[in-house]
């Protein structure tokens, strides 16, 4: 267990350090449950699920047109062929087709189990039952093979995989009903602070309203997540000390933003000291420097800086792997590009900083960033029209108009 004094001493940790001591720390839910398809979307899978059947179970048209043995025809040659009946996607054809004979044919529908060949309908000529193709046929062409997406026992997703909607439609057309899943985390979620005030009271002087209960409702919008809002604690240590231990007992997770640095009404670090365990405090990143991580009993406590912009950037740096391993999901890395920036950035060596940009592609596909504007913790609306972070290095020392930086997206819509 870490005191408080030695704390203060400690050196700043960077984000891949942390993120070291988070993998260490964090213990998967090992609970799962079985949840029917149409409700899976976004959860995890607890175990790997292997197709109960090959997909096409049955061999069918890849397009509407006609379906013939090419055994029967010389290929390279025009010819004709007598049209017989018609297989319907869900009313295949019932007769036997012999030589010389066609089926009229749509997608999807069974291919007669003689055929092995169906030609587009826009490259024939009907004349009645006669049916006259141009040439070149060749065995298979249009039919879709048995299996020939995913085998019978085949696998069809890997365990902790975090369900999209392509897999569940995969799931689904393997005939996949219901799926088990890891349970959902339960995350408790407080703001610290005697200016807040909720929504919809208005401001008395020295108020603000509370925005990082919303901005983390938001972050947290995700199927493994069970988010309980909490409210406002005082910047009281005896209201700190309750809330945090009661809520210890009944969530996987408490996440509170406010009181986290060193000001005379920041009581989360002591009270998280006191009541629990403190893995780490004070990251060398800009915005962000105040994040406390640890441990209340069985609880992961994450304290988040109070200003609305290092809130979001702690969040998504450190706190979402964090959930992410919780989930017990596969890890995923988000994707980093290089952009020429267009604009002049200041940075003092020191800290790692998370600049708010904006990115953009040219018509010839290069990649240009551009400042978001003023890079205070506490401007929101810089955030707002964002869509990326423009990673400098701790060593970092300014950028200058044309040099190539790293960048990071958060909104991938343009
Ligand atoms: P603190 O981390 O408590 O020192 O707060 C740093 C800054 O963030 C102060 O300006 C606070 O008023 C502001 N702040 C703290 N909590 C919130 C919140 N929930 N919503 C909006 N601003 C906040
Ligand atoms: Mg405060």
């Amino acid at each position: 267990m870490i005191d408080s004094c030695s704390l203060e001493k400690s050196p700043l940790l960077t984000v891949d350090n942390a993120l070291e001591k988070i993998r260490a720390a964090i213990q998967p839910v090992s609970d799962s449950e079985t949840v029917t398809l149409k409700t899976a979307l976004g959860h995890v899978l607890a175990e790997a699920v292997y197709s109960p059947n090959p997909i096409p179970h049955e061999r069918n048209s890849a397009m509407d047109g006609y379906a013939f043995a090419s055994c029967d025809v010389i290929n390279e040659q025009p010819f004709t062929l007598t049209l017989i009946g018609t297989s319907w996607a869900g009313k295949p054809f019932q007769g036997q087709l012999q030589a010389g004979q066609c089926v009229r044919i749509f997608t999807g529908a069974v291919v007669p189990e003689q055929a092995d060949s169906v030609i587009m309908q826009e490259h024939i000529q009907r004349d009645g039952q006669q049916v006259h193709f141009s040439a070149h046929t060749k065995p298979y062409q249009n039919v879709r093979a048995i299996g020939e997406d995913v085998q019978q026992g085949g696998l069809l997703c890997t365990q902790s995989k975090k369900l999209t909607a392509v897999d569940m439609a995969l799931l689904a057309t393997a005939g996949v009903s219901e799926v088990s899943v890891r349970r959902a985390i339960n995350i408790a979620i407080f703001s610290t602070g005697d200016e807040l005030i909720a929504l919809g009271q208005p401001l008395a002087t020295g108020q603000i309203y509370d925005s990082n209960r919303t901005l983390l409702t938001g972050l947290l919008s995700d199927a493994c997540y069970q988010i309980a809002d909490l409210g406002v604690i005082a910047d009281n240590k005896h209201a700190l000390t309750d809330a945090f231990t009661a809520a210890a007992k009944n969530y996987d997770v408490i996440i509170s933003t406010g009181g986290a640095s060193v000001g005379e009404a920041d009581y989360v670090k002591d009270v998280l000291t006191e009541c629990g365990q403190i893995n780490f405090w004070k990251l060398a990143i800009k915005p962000g420097k105040p994040l406390t991580f640890g441990t209340i009993g069985a609880c992961y406590f994450f304290g988040l800086p109070g200003n609305p912009v290092s809130a979001q950037v702690t969040f998504q740096k450190i706190v979402a792997p964090a959930l992410q391993q919780l989930t017990g999901a596969t890890a995923t890395q988000p994707l980093q590009l290089t952009a020429t920036c267009t604009t002049a950035l200041k940075k003092s060596a020191g800290r790692q900083e998370f600049q708010r940009g904006i990115l953009t592609q040219t018509a010839t596909g290069e990649l240009l960033v551009a400042t978001a504007g003023q890079q205070g913790s506490n401007i929101l609306s810089a955030l707002s029209i964002a869509n990326c972070y423009i990673m400098l290095p701790s060593d970092n020392q300014g950028v200058a108009v044309g040099d190539k930086v790293l960048i990071e997206l958060f909104n991938v819509f343009f």
